[in-house]
């Protein structure tokens, strides 16, 4: 269970949903401060679209409660869509309209008359997205990034206070992601755009996310910052000289497996004990230790082996 925090953008208590007898999420609790940046991870059919799709009402739950602004997305979809905008992919895109053609059609179909966008407001979305000199240009001219920074722009127009984008840099070249995040980046810091982004590629969203959401088979195994990931990750390292057997025996009697590593070193697991705690364990017992330090993993590594705990 997490710790409270007030008024969080999105809320999900004690969330379970099923599709026939098959649990698909199972007990998610997640909270997503104003102005933060939520990543969602998990690899493909861990749940991340039917998750986003509960927040969108598109689907209800089958136990406990999502919020978004204080409303059941489910109930009150109407108050909910007025505050947040979702893009799925792939990006909704008809190439015989110009960008500035799919604004208008938008602002049109979606805007009460008083509050339509002017064309001003339709400029200055597409200047936000980096299309405004192509702004008369039909979409089937453009690129996939393009495409999808057009798909962005429909979806801030109005801007929303939150924003919900399915797979942002899927299908993108390594330029277009660039870009993209960039373009993700401005819209939190420069309107305090909240923002969730699901990828199944971590390394598109740890450069990113203020935090990480975890997916995996439907249960939610991290959240928290890339940071924490990492710290939680880090393994200890220690050499002793001579013999390794005496040193694997004492940690055993605390109840830590370590690896016992070739050329005299050894791999305590993540979280075991403390580097200070270890040492001295060891040292107490007379055993001469030559070298010992933690192990930074990257980030996907940290990914992966939670992934196999998971
Ligand atoms: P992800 O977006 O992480 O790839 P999804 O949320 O799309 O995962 O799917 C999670 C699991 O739920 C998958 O096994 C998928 O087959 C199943 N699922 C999703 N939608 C439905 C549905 N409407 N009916 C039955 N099963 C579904």
């Amino acid at each position: 269970m997490l710790a409270k925090m007030q008024n969080p953008i999105i809320q999900f208590d004690h969330v379970s949903r099923r599709f026939g007898g098959r649990n698909v999420l199972k007990d998610i609790d997640l909270e997503v401060p104003a102005g933060s940046i939520a990543g969602l991870v998990g690899p493909n059919g861990s749940g991340k679209t039917t998750l986003l799709k509960l927040m969108a009402g598109f689907i209800k739950t089958t136990s406990g409660n999502v919020r978004l602004f204080g409303y059941d997305p489910f109930v009150d979809r109407a108050e909910v869509m007025r505050r947040a905008r979702f893009a799925f992919a792939p990006p909704a895109v008809y190439g015989s309209l110009t960008a500035r053609e799919h604004l208008k059609f938008l602002s049109a179909t979606n805007m009460r008359p008083r509050e339509r966008s002017t064309r001003d407001d339709i400029m200055a979305v597409l200047e936000t997205v980096g299309l405004a000199d192509r702004a008369d240009d039909k979409a089937h001219t453009y690129s996939f990034g393009m495409k999808q920074r057009l798909n962005l722009a429909q979806a801030l127009l109005p801007m929303p206070a939150l924003l919900i984008f399915d797979e942002p840099t899927d299908g993108l070249d390594p330029i277009a992601v660039v870009e993209l995040r960039g373009l993700l980046k401005r819209l939190q810091t420069e309107h305090n755009l909240t923002l969730v982004l699901s990828s199944h590629m971590l390394g598109e969203i740890e450069k990113l996310a203020d935090t990480i959401f975890m997916l995996n088979d439907g249960r939610q195994i991290f959240c928290g910052s890339p940071d924490k990931l990492l710290g939680e990750e880090r393994q200890i390292m220690i050499r002793i000289e001579g013999e390794l057997k005496a040193g694997v025996n004492v940690l055993r009697k605390h109840g830590i497996e370590p690896e016992v590593n070739g050329d005299g070193r050894l791999l305590l697991p993540p979280g075991s004990i403390r580097l200070d705690e270890a040492v001295r364990l060891l040292g107490n017992q007379g055993l001469k230790l030559m070298e010992f330090h933690e192990k930074q993993p990257g980030l996907e590594d940290a990914y992966i082996r939670r992934l196999h705990q998971g």
